[in-house]
């Protein structure tokens, strides 16, 4: 989904998702809560496009909905 914008990543400042003073000059980990940063400008993008698209949130919580029926189902 992002390895396109990967390429063209030189010169960005990335963010921590969660803190908005976590700015560094590369990717990593955030210090404070160790997720992965993200490139200024694609913050929330996921997240924004989950909102915008219902189907699509439904898609990705499909999956999940299917393994909990699942371990339901197999649990003695
Ligand atoms: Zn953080």
């Amino acid at each position: 989904m992002e390895t396109e914008t990967q390429s063209q990543n030189a010169g960005k400042v990335y963010l921590c998702p969660m803190h908005r003073e976590v700015r560094q000059p590369n990717s990593g980990k955030c210090p404070k809560c160790h997720m992965y940063l993200v490139p200024e400008g694609t913050r929330f993008g996921m997240l924004r496009s989950m909102v915008k698209s219902p189907l699509k949130l439904f898609i990705m919580a499909a999956p999940m909905v299917a393994i909990i029926v699942a371990i339901m189902i197999l649990m003695p």
